[in-house]
């Protein structure tokens, strides 16, 4: 057999290489590389190497800062067929999706933060007190910890290390431990791009290697996303030492069908929602809700159109989904199935685990399902939906925000005015309005309630790696000034 290709670390300049683990292809269920493992002597060697590097770095001007990481982004794009390929090996991603969606999407989100870090300026510049001219300034934190997890990991790396690194910031990021291949090429190639050594620091491995990260006194945020049990873990870490936490965790996002809807768009529209990435999206739509009068002819339509979906190999000509990321994850998706079946729930299609290699698992819907059930009130992660019904827009309402998530949901519907009452009353970070998972490198994606803290992608995430300093000038040289008299008149 061929010798594994070999996925080591990135720590300052260097290719580290200690440890070793395989990683698995999805599609097979075998190794197809390598993997170095750290631990938390990586980290401090990683912290020590981005502490050293931010400084440099966070002098630069913001168009010198733009440029390096515009070159990088440019870098990545002539790479991207071979980044797409290899994400798709890693996570078991149609070939579609990542040449498509994920690697595009990602450098488009880089390229935003490269240009808009340029835009950035203190909100206040005046005499707010007379004789004195005051400023705010935004700096960068310092060392940035990011940790990433396997669903999308070469997005989710970029949606951190573009702000991070634009707004001024060196960054140890820690890839989930099954899927950090395309992490550790982004930080290759950034090398190969001259970004300068240090700012990006690539440190593999588990929970052990995330903690000693949330411990490490010179890492001043961090910067997750990954389950809502994880992030708690980290907010606990974090908390004793003040660090900043930004938390993207899960999801379990309603998709609301009233009558007045286009239902034939809505069914169609229901199919990218729910089962996109296999499912495996946080914003995937998880819970649909349609109203009683059209409840029956929309269920027929949307499993008609799930059972023509094509579940294949990543790289096979027209697959729409592929596998589930991970054995352990399979077992869990069928878990909530089969705990749903004991339940009395009925499974209207799918449901069943294939024989034979790879983590494969066909989409599957569950139908009127009691609202305390776990696959209602729990995020399942595959290619898994409940459809049940709801008789007005106040009970729609109080379905949809009867979870403690709230990252997003969509509302279908004609009516306009409608449209607008829900799109404010749902407790969630993003709404949709006749469609569902549409994202821009320029709107802000975060979540409301156990979703999270803090946002990702648009102006709003280059602000979260920032702090604001206020400064304040005297403007006259009066040695003794007004203000003085409060506490002596001397
Ligand atoms: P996870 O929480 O198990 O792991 C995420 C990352 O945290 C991994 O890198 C993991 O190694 C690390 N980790 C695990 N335990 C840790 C600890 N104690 N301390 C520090 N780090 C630790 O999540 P996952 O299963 O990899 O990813 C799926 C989850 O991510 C889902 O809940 C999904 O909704 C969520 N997600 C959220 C968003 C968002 O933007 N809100 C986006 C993508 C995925």
């Amino acid at each position: 057999m061929d010798k594994l290709i070999h996925y080591p670390m990135v720590i300052g300049s260097e290719l580290v290489e200690t440890g070793s683990g395989d990683l698995i292809d999805p599609a097979t269920g075998q190794p197809f590389a390598t993997v170095a493992l750290g631990s938390k002597a990586e980290v401090d060697r990683a912290v020590a190497a981005a502490k050293e590097a931010q400084v440099g770095w966070a002098a630069l001007s913001y168009g010198e800062r733009s440029a390096a990481l515009l070159k990088w982004a440019d870098a990545l794009e002539a790479k991207s067929e071979t980044l797409a390929h290899l994400e798709s090996q890693n996570a078991g991603k149609p070939l579609k999706l990542t040449t498509g969606g994920d690697i595009p999407f990602a450098i488009d989100n880089l390229r935003y933060f490269a240009s808009v870090v340029r835009r950035q300026e203190g909100s206040a510049a005046g005499e707010y007190v007379g004789g004195y001219t005051s400023m705010t300034r935004r700096e960068p934190i310092g060392v940035v910890g990011a940790i990433t997890p396997w669903n999308y990991p070469f997005m989710m790396a970029i949606w951190k290390l573009g702000p991070a690194l634009a707004a001024g910031n060196a960054v140890v990021i820690k890839p989930a431990p099954n899927t950090p291949a395309t992490t550790i090429e982004l930080a290759k190639i950034a090398l190969e791009a001259e970004l300068p050594a240090g700012l990006i620091n690539v440190v593999t491995g588990g929970a052990e290697v995330g903690e000693a990260l949330c411990t490490h006194p010179d890492i001043r945020m961090i910067s997750f996303t990954g389950s809502t049990r994880t992030g708690k873990r980290i907010a606990e870490l974090a908390g004793p030492m003040v660090k900043r936490v930004t938390l993207e965790l899960g999801g379990k996002a309603p998709f609301i069908v009233f009558a007045d809807a286009d239902i034939e768009a809505a069914a169609r529209g229901a199919i990218p929602a729910a089962y996109m990435n296999s499912g495996q999206d946080c914003t995937a739509a998880t819970r649909i809700y349609v109203q009683t009068e059209v409840f029956d002819q929309f269920l027929a339509r949307f499993t008609e159109l799930t059972e023509t979906i094509r579940v294949g190999h990543p790289f096979a000509e027209g697959t729409d989904i592929g596998p589930l990321s991970s054995e352990t994850q399979r077992l869990k998706v069928h878990g909530f199935v089969e705990e749903a079946r004991q339940q009395g729930i009925k499974v209207a299609t799918g449901g069943v685990m294939p024989e034979g290699e790879g983590y494969y698992y066909p989409p599957t819907i569950l139908a009127e399902a009691p609202e305390a059930a776990s696959c209602v009130q729990e995020e399942i992660f595959g290619p898994v939906v409940v459809v049940n019904r709801f008789s007005d827009e106040a009970e729609a309402l109080q379905l949809a925000n009867g979870v403690p998530y709230g990252l997003a949901g969509s509302v279908w519907t004609l009516n306009v005015q409608r449209a607008m009452r829900m799109a404010a009353a749902l407790e969630c970070g993003t709404v949709w309005v006749n469609d569902h998972l549409p994202i821009a490198s320029e709107q802000p994606h975060g979540g409301f309630k156990q979703s999270g803290i803090g946002k990702d992608m648009s102006y709003y995430a280059l602000e979260e790696y920032t702090i604001v300093k206020h400064v304040m000038f005297d403007i006259t040289g009066d040695q003794k000034k007004a203000w003085h008299s409060v506490v002596f008149d001397a």
